[in-house]
């Protein structure tokens, strides 16, 4: 057996970052990286393969959602057009997942004011962690 097969667990997500939705198939592993110092051995870590993105947020994606205590946020945010009330939004990173009530409770205050089209911005630090979330 390869060291690489050892603990394999094969996931699959679908990523949510765009309104393009790709299938992921995520492969989780415990495998041996570099030894720290010569004559140290190897050391065990975890191990993450990612195909069916089509560009790296898939990757990020799929680490932030099974490797980090982090989510992807999807919701809806209110408008001031009475023929779209409400515009479907998207996080395009992970909100912590201790903060995630917090983090809808935040969006749920906002309401957008001009027309906006897939991936344009909506709040640009959501609760201050760096998080962008857009259209989407
Ligand atoms: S992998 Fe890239 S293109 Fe596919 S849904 Fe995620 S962000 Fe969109």
């Amino acid at each position: 057996m390869d060291e690489m097969d050892i603990l394999d667990e094969v996931r699959y997500l679908t990523c949510n970052v765009c309104a393009r939705r790709c299938y992921l198939t995520a492969t989780l592993g415990v495998g041996f990286g570099q030894a720290e110092a010569p004559g140290k051995g190897r050391k065990p870590g975890q191990t993450l393969m990612v195909s069916g993105n089509s560009c790296s947020n898939g990757v990020d994606y799929a680490r932030s959602e099974l490797l980090e205590s982090r989510r992807i946020i999807s919701s809806t945010v209110a408008t001031t057009f009475p023929d779209v009330p409400r515009v479907r939004v998207t996080s395009q990173a992970g909100v912590p997942v201790d903060r995630l009530l917090e983090a809808m409770a935040a969006l749920d205050e906002v309401t957008v004011t001009v027309r906006l089209r897939p991936g344009d911005l909506v709040v640009d630090d959501l609760l201050g962690l760096g998080v962008k979330v857009v259209v989407g």
